[in-house]
């Protein structure tokens, strides 16, 4: 008896769309945790000017050149981990 009564507590008081509505808000927050666990991972992304080669072909002569955006490396520092180092440095300078 317990259950269907609170089956029917639960139609009474919970609308359906709130149920959607809130799952809804829960997709920023995962998606949020998800690229900070992928910062913590993995903090250098792949470069996104020469595709992670390090190298760039100059459009007349097609002569290949380091990439400048990554100085030839292929990796460049993630958003997210850029982000937490300038914050983590903020707070050294200002307790030091
Ligand atoms: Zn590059």
């Amino acid at each position: 008896m317990a259950p269907y009564a609170l089956k029917l507590a639960l139609e009474a008081f919970v609308d359906p769309s709130a149920v959607i509505a809130s799952l809804l808000c829960l997709v920023p927050a995962l998606l949020t945790l998800g690229y900070a666990a992928l910062c913590a991972a993995s903090p250098f992304g792949r470069c996104r000017r020469c595709s992670g080669t390090g190298k760039r072909r100059t459009p007349l002569t097609r002569i290949t050149r380091d990439c400048h955006r990554c100085d030839g490396i292929g990796r460049r520092i993630r958003l997210g981990q850029h982000l937490v180092n300038e914050i983590r440095r903020e707070y050294r300078n200002g307790t030091r």
